[in-house]
This record gives C-alpha cells, sequence and structure tokens, in this order.
C-alpha cells in the first residue's frame, strides 16, 4: 500500500475576528510544536490570512483558503483569486464545501472551474464531496459521488492532479455530531479511490489523499485513521479550539 503522510485539516469557517484568529494560531503552533507525523493545515476567514500566516511561518502548520474564485483578476466585486490567495500565504485551498454548494450556488461546475485555478497557481486543492441525509436514505450515494467526481474533475489531466486530496464529507455528519462509523467512511473511501482508479489509472489512486469530514473529534479520529483508505481529516468545529484540535493532530501519541 502507497505510504499516504496523513493530513488533518481545520475548516474555521465564518468564525473569530482578526486578533482572535492569531490567538487560537498562536495556541495551535504552540501545542503541536512536536508533531512531525502528520500534515496540519487550517483555512480561518479570508481577513486572518494574512496576519495567521505571520504566525505559522516556520511550524508545521499550513494555511489554506476556504473558496476562491476561478478568474485570475476583473470586476467581480467580493471574489478572491488564486493569486490572492498564494500572496496572503496560502497553499492549500478547500473547493466545494457541502455549505458552499447549499447556500452560495456552488455546482460540480464551479468546482470544476476552481480546482483548474487552484492548480494553476499551485494550490493544493481540497475537494468536498459527499451525499445529503436524504441521498443516503433512498441508497443514492454512489450515484451522487459519481457525478461530483466525474464532473468536478472533468477535463483534468492526470499531471494536474498531483496534489489533489478529496474530502469525503457526509452532509449529515456535517456540524450535526453525527459521525459516519469508520467502517462507513472506509466503504465511501474506498469506493473514492477505485472511482479515481478507473478515471486516472492505479498510480493516482494509491497515491491520492481521501480526508473524512463530519463531526470529527478527539474521541473518534484514531479510529477513523485505523481505517486503511482514511488519510486524515476535515475538521470544522472541533478546529476552532486550539486545544481540542491539537489532540486530533496529536491523534497518535
Ligand atoms: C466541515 O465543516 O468540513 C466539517 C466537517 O464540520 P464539522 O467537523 O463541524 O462537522
Amino acid at each position: 500500500m502507497e505510504n499516504r503522510r496523513p493530513l488533518i485539516a481545520g475548516n474555521w469557517k465564518m468564525f473569530k475576528t482578526c486578533p482572535e484568529a492569531v490567538e487560537t494560531a498562536r495556541q495551535l503552533v504552540k501545542l503541536i510544536a512536536d508533531n512531525t507525523a502528520v500534515d496540519v493545515m487550517i483555512a480561518p476567514p479570508f481577513t486572518s490570512l494574512m496576519p495567521v500566516s505571520d504566525v505559522v511561518k516556520g511550524s508545521c502548520v499550513a494555511l489554506g483558503a476556504q473558496n476562491l474564485f476561478w478568474e485570475p483578476e476583473g470586476a467581480y466585486t467580493g471574489e478572491i483569486s488564486s493569486a490572492m490567495l498564494v500572496s496572503g500565504g496560502c497553499s492549500y485551498v478547500i473547493i466545494g464545501h457541502s455549505e458552499r454548494r447549499q447556500y452560495f450556488g456552488e455546482t460540480d461546475i464551479t468546482v470544476n472551474k476552481k480546482i483548474k485555478a487552484a492548480i494553476k497557481d499551485n494550490l493544493i486543492p481540497v475537494v468536498c464531496v459527499g451525499e445529503s441525509e436524504k441521498e443516503r436514505e433512498s441508497n443514492d450515494t454512489f450515484s451522487v459521488l459519481d457525478k461530483q467526481v466525474a464532473k468536478g474533475l472533468e477535463n483534468l489531466a492526470l499531471s494536474d492532479l498531483e496534489t489533489l486530496i478529496i474530502a469525503y464529507e457526509p452532509v449529515w455528519a456535517i456540524g450535526t455530531g453525527k459521525t459516519a462509523t469508520s467502517k462507513q467512511a472506509q466503504e465511501i473511501h474506498q469506493y473514492l479511490r477505485s472511482l479515481i482508479e478507473k478515471n486516472f489509472g492505479n498510480n493516482l489512486a494509491n497515491s491520492v489523499r481521501i480526508l473524512y469530514g463530519g463531526s470529527v473529534k478527539p474521541d473518534n479520529i484514531k479510529e477513523l485513521m485505523l481505517m486503511p483508505d482514511v488519510d486524515g481529516a476535515l475538521v470544522g468545529g472541533a478546529s476552532l479550539n486550539a486545544e481540542t484540535f491539537s489532540k486530533i493532530v496529536n491523534f497518535q501519541i
């Protein structure tokens, strides 16, 4: 089996002012100073990217954004380009989070455009996929994932996808306290890897990191990470507190 380095990523959503973000990042850097086992990324709101980037410089914590717009520049009031994110210190960007799909009209087509823009500027795309509760209940999970992967990664070449990260986030588990069992997560991660294999071949399927997201906490991370196809976690609520998030990062200790 491929040796995939785990990634623990924190999505701060629309939480924290600049001073709050800086303080949380400072605490986190201290708490996980000894971490060498996993990659760590935090995605604060846009307004805090630059100050937080100063705090995490030289530490094991990388910076990500929660969204981007696909055009390089122009009259697009309120939008942020990939080059702007890079200049703000980002190396990762979350794309297609279910909250963006649900509240801001994100579709597989816009996800696809955003992945292309991110890759062009060497940002590592963390592409979110996942089914709603209704879709799971009507046994549509696999067909939903088929479509999200096929459309989201349409017209991308193998060479574009070397850094691709997929986050499987069942919508019914986000912010609800309901976690997928490790067995459910493994089943879907294995399926996603098989989709990548079918579309892009064995090498990418073996190397692509697939994160699980949905109410990850210090007390369930270990069990999830024991699954062979779970390569890390995208953490929302539990990433907002530095101590709680540090326990997730340090899950092996
Ligand atoms: C998320 O926002 O990506 C997420 C998984 O949230 P939570 O951990 O709060 O369920």
